[in-house]
């Protein structure tokens, strides 16, 4: 029951007693006591009177900003970024410190600890109240939480999410990949701030689309909701890691235009792109795309003109498909294959407006991702804090 009144409050701000009753269809002496327990552990607190009505002013309730905070930790190659928000979702505060030299598990763990600590102190916030953490870390983690590899820390099958559980007394959510992260940090800070619903469409080493209404993400019933980087769209394609063939992902993601590069004879490419193409030290694929994508004449017969308006229309079809089925304000661009590559950029953007149904009645704005990496931990801690809300049963008691 406690639980369920400070979900109500939460969801309507705030709120007189009276009508929490009507909310949730209890007696009002039941939703009384359930008040009363909530007042007196911190997590409700009394907000002013309600105004212009005829009668007695009702006393307000809201729920306390400082009942709990939700920490996100972005563990990047070189650097950490913690950011904390409060109850409410506002950032409470966040900081970005270089990893040192020492980077086993043990040694990350206490630079993690340190820099929580300084967070949670400087924001006033109780260590006991840290309600939960997401964790993000460039790699392959599975469902418990471990981290199977981690190329850039060197990291193979670490107890990241327990050994974080532990330490901080919290659920603790892992993830390896980006993708929902940056949808919630672009939704609360990034290119979709003002906007009441978005599309996330990332590419990068995956493709996927995130949904976000009114700061809410669309998970699914099994958290696959926008996973389009495995619909196929080229039957008997190229294969994909998943298993199957001609997968969106099997065919524009950063990884599949690397390899088509790769295919493609030395002479059909310029010498710069030659060099990292066959760089034996193993360029990073975003850097590859780049360089390919700035030295594209665009001219018919140029191999690359094929590779790119492929690798368009495939990406252009991933961001269409997302447009049709959730119908958003805003669509976000995001991922590497976009970041400081406005020709892509544009020329998917050209391609949507062909794709997508009433383009000139829609108003569908199509911005660039914001997302730097310093806002993953924003916004792994403001998804953590929304999965609170969504289920505050297990930490509220009663
Ligand atoms: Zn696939």
């Amino acid at each position: 029951m406690d639980w369920q009144v400070l979900q109500v409050v939460h969801r309507l701000g705030a709120t007189p007693q009276h009508k929490l009753a009507e909310h949730i269809g209890r007696q009002r002496s039941t939703i009384n006591g359930a008040v009363q327990r909530l007042l007196a552990s911190g997590w409700l607190a009394r907000a002013g009177r309600s105004g212009t009505g005829r009668g007695r002013p009702a006393i307000l309730l809201a729920v306390e900003r400082d009942a709990g905070c939700f920490a996100g930790i972005d563990i990047a190659a070189s650097e950490l970024h913690i950011a904390l928000v409060g109850a409410d979702g506002a950032l409470l505060d966040d900081v970005s410190a270089p990893l040192g030299d020492d980077r086993t598990l043990p040694a990350v763990m206490d630079q993690i600890d340190l820099n929580l600590r300084g967070l949670l102190s400087r924001a006033g916030a109780r260590p006991d109240r840290l309600l939960g953490v997401w964790a993000g870390v460039g790699g392959a983690v599975d469902h418990h939480g471990v981290v199977v590899t981690c190329a850039s820390l060197g990291w193979h099958n670490e107890p990241l999410g327990d050994t974080l559980a532990n330490r901080c007394g919290c659920k603790v959510l892992v993830q390896g990949s980006a993708p929902v992260m940056n949808a919630a940090a672009e939704a609360l800070m990034g290119a979709g701030r003002d906007a009441e619903s978005l599309v996330y469409f990332h590419a990068g080493r995956g493709i996927s689309a995130r949904f976000v209404q009114r700061g809410q993400q669309l998970a699914g019933a099994t958290q696959r909701a926008g996973e389009l980087g495995h619909v196929v769209v080229e039957p008997g394609g190229p294969a994909c890691a998943c298993g199957n063939r001609g997968c969106l992902e099997a065919v524009a993601s950063g990884p599949a235009i690397v390899e088509s590069l790769r295919r493609l004879p030395d002479s059909g490419l310029p010498a710069s792109v030659v060099k990292l193409v066959r760089d034996s030290n193993g360029c990073p694929a975003s850097k590859i795309v780049g360089a390919a994508h700035r030295e594209w004449s665009g001219e018919v017969g140029d191999p690359l003109t094929e590779l790119f308006s492929r690798a368009t229309n495939h990406l252009a079809m991933g961001a269409a498909m997302a447009v049709a089925a959730y119908d958003p304000q805003v669509l976000v661009l995001g991922g590497y294959l976009f970041e400081n590559n406005v020709g892509l950029l544009d020329a998917v953007r050209a391609a949507l407006e062909k794709m997508v149904l009433d383009w000139d009645t829609r108003g569908l704005d199509v911005v660039e991702g914001e997302v730097i990496s310093q806002n993953r931990a924003v916004g792994g801690a403001a998804e953590m804090c929304q999965r609170f809300w969504a289920n505050p049963r297990g930490v509220v008691v009663g």
